[in-house]
């Protein structure tokens, strides 16, 4: 499905179905937000309150596995989103649909 890391192949190796309109937009990186800062914050706090490490050492740790997370999960969410954008025919509005 996907040609590099977060690009998608023009068309379908196996049916050939045009991907050149997937456009999943800001979508995946709104969900991965929310999630990744679900989970780095209470991080956060427990390496600087529940552990004698040094600010800076927490702060590293929990940048570190912010960054890692979101790029681990970039890629499944922004194929689960095209998949539902696929399936549900979804599509950029125009003047004719509202006509
Ligand atoms: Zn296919």
């Amino acid at each position: 499905m996907f040609q590099s890391y977060l690009k998608f192949r023009d068309h379908c190796r196996v049916c050939g179905a045009n991907f050149k309109a997937a456009d999943a937009g800001d979508g995946p990186a709104v969900f991965i937000i929310l999630i990744v800062g679900a989970i780095v914050t209470p991080l956060l706090i427990i390496l600087q309150f529940g552990t004698p490490l040094p600010d800076w050492l927490a702060l590293t740790i929990t940048m570190i596995a912010a960054i890692v997370l979101c790029l681990a999960l970039l890629p499944p969410f922004k194929s689960v989103l095209f998949a539902l954008q696929w399936k549900h025919k979804a599509r950029e509005a125009t003047n004719e649909d509202i006509q």
